[in-house]
């Protein structure tokens, strides 16, 4: 049984014929190319030829995505990483709450939309801003900031919040996890007042990374990753729901530079999917743990790729095509 992090996913040939799909949410295609198979999922990636849009086909049903995050996807304790990742995660995790609300004043109404354990919460509270969140599982959520209001629901929509209610709306990591993308997006803009800002952070599929990748593209995280948004396919979307975009962001350390080092070892015939990055967070594969010189090895990789991946990173978000992107949508 593949862990978490671990299940294989297969490129499909070039020539296979389109199927019929229930319209494209970004372009309203109904036809999409099946790209990629996911081990133990009869569901496929296929890709809409109108925006590159990538979808998981057919959607898995609300029972079956909850499967898809058992307890220990969310860490021990509102940790998710061993204690030497964890702390420079949340300093970057500051730095980037700096940028996602260096323009609010304070007392400004902030929501995150899938809080999960709290840790934007937090930061948002420290900053002198009214913090709100949403959260789909209550466990994930139990011992999230107590200054921080949480909603505990299935969707945006069910959180039941006021129109016009919030300053600023945050979508980090979570948007491409939700089965109905544009019924978000139109109760984002519900509850955003005029004016007010939705931003998106999302994997690239349209992104260098993820073309030269493919299959073994980190950021698919199947089958957690429910669509594979690209450029076109996200301005296309906040365009339809009244959230034109304003801006968009090319570069993250957090996400950019990882996803370079963990999509090349998993195209290392005989390792396991993303072992690299399982070894990070709880000190390896669950089921047979990796040989003791295989794990020295890996983390060897990753020290000295470090310098040059980060490098790439620069460059790719230059050239506007970031493995991540971060999308700022100004409600009309
Ligand atoms: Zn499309």
């Amino acid at each position: 049984m593949p862990g978490l992090y671990g299940r294989r996913v297969w490129s499909l040939p070039p020539d296979l014929p389109e199927v019929d799909v229930p319209p494209c949410p970004a372009c309203d295609a109904r036809r999409a190319r099946p790209a990629f198979a996911i081990e133990g999922l009869e569901a496929r990636i296929v890709v809409c030829p109108g925006c590159g849009l990538g979808r998981m086909h057919p959607m898995p049903t609300e029972e079956e995505v909850r499967a898809f995050y058992p307890a220990e996807y969310y860490g021990e304790e509102g940790r998710k990483f061993v204690p030497i990742i964890e702390a420079p995660l949340r300093l970057v995790g500051a730095r980037h709450v700096r940028f996602l609300v260096r323009d609010l004043p304070r007392g400004a109404r902030v929501l995150d939309v899938g809080c999960g354990r709290g840790v934007l919460l937090s930061a948002l509270a420290d900053r002198g801003l009214e913090a709100h969140g949403v959260e789909l599982s209550e466990a994930a959520a139990r011992g999230a900031d107590p200054r921080a209001e949480v909603r505990i629901a299935p969707t945006l929509a069910e959180a039941g919040y006021p129109d016009a209610f919030f300053d600023r709306v945050i979508i980090w990591h979570v948007f491409e996890h939700l089965r109905d993308p544009r019924a978000t997006l139109a109760e984002v803009r519900r509850v955003l007042r005029p004016g007010g800002e939705v931003v998106v952070s999302v994997p690239n599929f349209s992104s260098a990374q993820a073309r030269w990748a493919g299959a073994a593209w980190f950021h698919l995280d199947p089958p957690r990753h429910l669509w594979h948004f690209t450029l076109d396919a996200l301005r296309r979307l906040l365009e339809r729901e009244g959230l034109p975009l304003v801006a968009e962001h090319h570069f993250s350390l957090r996400q950019n530079p990882f996803g370079w080092v963990q999509s090349a070892l998993n195209r290392v015939p005989g390792l396991p999917r993303n072992a690299l990055y399982e070894l990070l967070q709880t000190g390896g594969p669950p089921g047979a743990p990796l040989p003791l010189p295989q794990r020295l090895a890996l983390r060897a990789v990753w020290l000295a790729a470090l310098g040059p991946v980060v490098g790439l990173s620069v460059v790719e978000a230059a050239l506007r095509s970031g493995a991540t992107v971060c999308v700022v949508g100004r409600a009309r």
